[in-house]
């Protein structure tokens, strides 16, 4: 059976391996600065590159290597494979052909996916959405991204446009978002936003775990250190994990009564503080969700890890040039 080249390009790093799409497996992994700041060009010849060095440390046959992945963060037309909105990298993004020019500098077969699409794909195939038909991914970063699978497929509507959950409308009267919109879950449930809570608290004077765990320096703030007070019983860190849930729970409740997804996977950063963030999902759920049997579905965290978003990237290849 043919393997595939995941690509995930990240803010900071573009990683990449061969991904075995039976199992997962990832060999020659590979990671190098994305640079973007040296603007598009420069970053796809980077890329184009990365994946020669990838196939040749992976010490797969260039014959048996089937096509190539790439996972992307922000809006693309999937059909064109072009970049369209990419508001996390430096330079200009908007229409760069992504797939035109890579597959002409490495040969092979290149299709682009939005980052988190991949990971749904990934997670969906081999991960914690494995042998169901419809799933519901999300995963809480520096964003909050997500991706559907209904019916045993990636759901796609326009051009990929489908399934941004983290830009669902949570607090119509809410704080100003990225992507244009306002009180998004975005801004209430991903990185910076529980970090700015924390921030918000310990600026009060309010005696926190938060404060002393980074010795009151404010830049080492962060979701991972506020899960941390959390778990050390500090009240005001296990609030904003309550808080952040209870938002989330809002939104997967909203994602309940439309896909009726029998699984709903959660990964990400933000995503490491386990029921912390979870529990609070879960009961939110149960108290909001009443046309859907929510007693079959089960909210779960991301079993992947780091490398979901290149094992996905892969797979879509795989899945786009069997179709
Ligand atoms: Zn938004």
């Amino acid at each position: 059976m043919k393997k595939y080249v995941g690509c995930d390009l990240g803010g900071t790093n573009l990683k990449a391996a061969v991904v075995d799409p039976l199992t997962g497996e990832l060999s020659g992994v590979t990671s190098v600065p994305t640079l973007a700041r040296e603007g598009h060009e420069a970053v796809l010849a980077r890329m184009a590159q990365l994946i020669d060095t990838v196939i040749a440390a992976s010490g797969v046959d260039r014959s048996e290597i089937g096509g190539v992945g790439i996972g992307a963060p922000g809006t693309m037309d999937m059909e064109r494979g072009m970049s369209l909105f990419m508001p996390n990298l430096i330079g200009n993004w908007i229409e760069v052909p992504i797939t035109g020019v890579i597959s002409n500098a490495v040969h092979l077969p290149t299709f682009l996916i939005n980052d988190v699409r991949a990971m749904t794909v990934g997670e969906w195939k081999l991960g914690a959405g494995r042998g169901i038909d419809t799933v519901a991914c999300l995963a809480l970063g520096t964003g909050i991204g997500g991706g559907l699978i209904i019916g045993g497929k990636l759901h796609l509507g326009i051009g990929g446009s489908a399934g941004e959950l983290g830009h669902q409308t949570i607090n119509f009267d809410g704080p100003p978002c990225g992507c244009g919109n306002h009180g998004c879950l975005e801004t209430y449930a991903s990185g910076p936003a529980i970090t700015a809570v924390g921030l918000k608290y310990i600026t009060q004077g309010q005696a926190t775990r938060i404060a002393t765990l980074v010795d009151y320096d404010l830049n080492k703030v962060n979701p991972k250190v506020i899960a941390q007070a959390a778990k050390e019983g500090d009240p005001i860190a296990i609030d904003i994990y309550e808080r952040a849930g209870y938002y989330l729970g809002i939104a997967v409740a909203n994602i309940l009564v439309a896909v009726s997804p029998q699984r709903v996977v959660i990964g990400g950063g933000v995503a490491e503080a386990g029921d912390l963030l979870l529990e609070p999902v879960r009961r939110t759920v149960k108290e909001r969700v009443f046309v859907v049997p929510v007693d079959q579905i089960d909210i779960v965290p991301a079993a992947l890890g780091v490398n979901a978003g290149i094992i996905g990237a892969g797979l879509w290849a795989q899945i786009q040039t069997q179709a």
